[in-house]
């Protein structure tokens, strides 16, 4: 078994955070397997290598032990570009340049009803090309997945995962029909990146041979794309685990701006690393 936590240096590990790497950590040890750790840095405008630092003490306090080298994404981008390369040649991609403001006004018109997908309103379709474009894999632009194209292409073959998570255990199958009118045409890559979470995760996952991905039930929705473009790329699918969700007092989804809940905060109140467990309801670490 190999997990691995994949946190971005954005900003502070919080109690979220720290249930995450524990449950990815101590599946591992109890399975005699190896639990990863991943720098997610492909936001070159908000990742800092302070950040980085910080995450690294934070989980080491938390008694997380991980194998080096630590595979950062800012390392890989030409890892990225092949796979992008790879979908753009059987024509699964188009070059897109509507702004959030576009979508929005597109949406907007009275015969669109509006549907949210894992990455906020579901494109309409304003840049998609009748036919793939042809040429090079273009530079400096925003990438879409034809959806249509995709899910044609998969015709039939049984599109799903196995998830271990407490709120949708079992086999869940994917419809074409959801990828069609509930995910759509997702960013592959973004301008500002040259690659995107999405399609970064999936070659990751498969080039650190990941067998269980351990990460909070708000990704959930996400792995509908994973999976579709693991099948595209030719790559495994892992198990998954999505946990619940650690909120605050008030019930609300812990963030990274909202730095109240952050690790290093209950370290220096005097917390140890047990007490945080007891506090998310985790059992002791298995002795090393
Ligand atoms: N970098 C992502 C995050 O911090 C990782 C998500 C995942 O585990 O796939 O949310």
């Amino acid at each position: 078994m190999r997990t691995r936590f994949a946190p971005s240096p954005t900003g502070p590990l919080h109690l979220g955070h720290a249930f995450s790497a524990l449950t990815a950590f101590d599946m591992a040890e109890a399975a005699g397997g190896t639990f990863l750790l991943r720098i997610e840095d492909i936001d070159r405008s908000r990742a800092r290598p302070e950040w980085e630092a910080q995450i690294e003490t934070d989980l080491a306090w938390l008694d997380i032990r991980w194998p080096g080298p630590v595979r950062r994404q800012s390392d890989h981008l030409d890892a990225y570009r092949r796979a992008l390369q790879t979908l753009w040649d059987r024509g699964f991609l188009y070059p897109c340049s509507c702004s959030r403001r576009d979508i929005l006004t597109a949406l907007d018109a009275p015969q669109e009803g509006v549907t949210h997908g894992p990455d906020g309103p579901v494109y309409p379709g304003t840049c998609r090309p009748a036919a793939p474009p042809s040429g090079p894999l273009p530079v400096d632009a925003a990438l879409r997945i034809d959806m249509r194209k995709a899910v044609q292409a998969i015709d039939g073959k049984s599109l799903g995962f196995t998830e271990t998570g407490p709120r949708h255990a079992g086999t869940v199958h994917l419809s074409p029909d959801h990828l069609l009118t509930h995910v759509g045409d997702v960013v592959l890559a973004r301008r500002d990146m040259g690659t995107s979470y999405h399609l970064s995760v999936c070659v990751d996952d498969a080039a650190q041979e990941v067998t269980h991905v351990v990460r909070g039930e708000d990704l959930f929705d996400a792995t509908a794309i994973h999976v579709l473009l693991q099948r595209l790329l030719d790559l495994p699918s892992p198990v998954y685990h999505h946990h619940r969700l650690i909120r605050d007092a008030a019930g609300r989804r812990l963030a990274k701006r909202d730095d109240a809940r952050a690790i290093a905060r209950y370290r220096e109140d005097g917390l140890t690393s047990g007490d945080l467990r007891a506090r998310l309801g985790l059992s002791r670490a298995p002795a090393p």
